[in-house]
């Protein structure tokens, strides 16, 4: 059975640097479907500004045409803080047969944080990790920011392994943040290629990161 890649965020919203992470680690692990998890309260940040149906509705926009993603509400429907260790929980439940095969996708900023996310030591004894540069923060990096690990940590191209690893995937991936393109579209500022153009038109079109105050956008 090919393993199956998860890739939980706030996606507020979705931008290319997400995309290129999916595809990055579909590839270097040759998995069967990677599926965006947007959380529906993200527990170690401030709330997000589009409502977790916002960005749903956005991440569905953006993975249209690609077959090797989906979006899966995983989280959309919990009360309280989404934590990974939940959702793998309940994903594992409704698919027990899959126990084991699943790669939870993080870039490389979010996972030099693991220690303070929810029973992380549980989380890495039961499931894998892919870890994908970002721009600044190379995967390989991790091995000295996490000593610790790095016995765990393999370097991806490679096959899933039977127990549970942390997969390092140096692709290049669009240097860019959510926070910058909601700066940008509260600014009306250009987006380039770094937001999908559905995902931009709808934001735009339901007035999501506008500036308290400002005219609402024409209807198209
Ligand atoms: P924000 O600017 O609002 O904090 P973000 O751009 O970091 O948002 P998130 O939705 O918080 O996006 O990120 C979800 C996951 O995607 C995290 O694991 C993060 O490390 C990873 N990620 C986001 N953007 C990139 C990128 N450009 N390259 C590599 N990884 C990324």
């Amino acid at each position: 059975m090919k393993a199956v890649g998860l890739f939980g965020g706030t996606f507020d919203p979705i931008h290319q640097g997400h995309l290129d992470v999916a595809r990055a680690v579909h590839e270097a692990l040759s998995l069967e479907t990677v599926r965006f998890i947007p959380a529906r309260r993200p527990p170690h940040r401030t709330p997000p500004l589009a409502s977790a149906a916002h960005r749903f509705a956005m991440t569905a926009l953006a993975i249209a045409g690609d077959a090797r993603l989906r979006v899966s509400d995983a989280e959309m429907d919990q009360d309280g803080p989404s934590f990974t260790i939940d959702t793998l929980d309940r994903i594992e439940r409704i698919e027990p047969a899959r126990t084991g095969t699943f790669v939870f996708i993080t870039g490389s900023d979010a996972f030099r944080d693991i220690r303070t996310w929810h029973r992380w030591p549980d989380l890495l004894d039961r499931c894998h990790f892919a870890v994908v540069s970002r721009v600044g923060l190379p995967a390989a990096t991790l091995r000295e920011a996490l000593p610790d690990l790095a016995a765990r940590m393999h370097d991806a191209p490679c096959p899933v392994t039977a127990t549970p690893g942390i997969f390092l995937v140096d692709a290049a991936t669009a240097p860019v943040s959510s926070t910058e393109l909601r700066q940008a579209l509260t600014e009306g500022a250009p987006v380039d290629d770094l937001l999908p153009d559905a995902v931009a038109e709808y934001a735009v079109r339901h007035g999501l990161y506008r500036a308290p105050g400002a005219l609402e956008a024409p209807r198209g």
